[in-house]
């Protein structure tokens, strides 16, 4: 019998011009960090007012930029947060029973991902990227479409025209009119 001979797929003539979807650089404050998401299109995007987040981030509120665990994304190469690797690890019990890892860079201390193991080891599906910390020279992210979660201890004016929740997206959006926040 002849080997069979691989036929490249026909070119199809609808076949869009555009490049494939390598997703985005994440990278540190010294550089020393670089990974990458798995898209361009993220699950989603949060800024948090939690305190948790106004003192991770050293800032009013912290930012998420969702995307799904993926291969060469998350899990990271183990080698990145072995001992002399660029990337430090320090975990976390949530308030839901689950574990945070934090990743940091080791050379700047920047916090670059959050991920969330559950108590049977399964990995949260959406691993929280801090929004900082992606380059988009392109201008791709959708930042307009951010959801403002944890509002209830936000230390900033809130816009009418963002869409708020009190505490997670769980509780449902609330406009919050300008006036009300302190
Ligand atoms: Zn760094
Ligand atoms: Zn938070």
């Amino acid at each position: 019998m002849a080997e069979p001979t691989p036929t490249p797929a026909p070119a199809s003539p609808e076949a869009p011009e555009s490049t494939p979807d390598d997703g985005f650089v994440i990278t540190c404050q010294c550089g020393q960090v670089r990974l990458r998401t798995p898209s361009s299109t993220p699950i989603g995007i949060c800024h948090c007012h939690c305190t948790e987040c106004r003192r991770q981030s050293a800032s009013a509120f912290g930012t998420s930029v969702y995307f799904p665990p993926a291969e060469g994304f998350y899990p990271l190469d183990p080698t990145l947060t072995a001992p002399g690797g660029t990337i430090g690890t320090i975990s976390r019990p949530t308030d839901s029973g689950n574990t945070m890892y934090c990743y940091f860079c080791r050379g700047c201390g920047v916090r670059l991902l959050h991920a969330v193991i559950l108590p049977d080891g399964s990995i949260r599906p959406r691993v929280s990227v801090k929004g900082g910390a992606i380059e988009d020279p392109e201008g791709k992210l959708d930042w307009a479409g951010a959801k403002h979660i944890f509002v209830r201890s936000a230390v900033i004016p809130l816009s009418p025209t963002w869409e708020t929740y009190d505490t997670t997206l769980a509780n449902g959006p609330r406009f919050v009119p300008a006036k009300e926040a302190k």
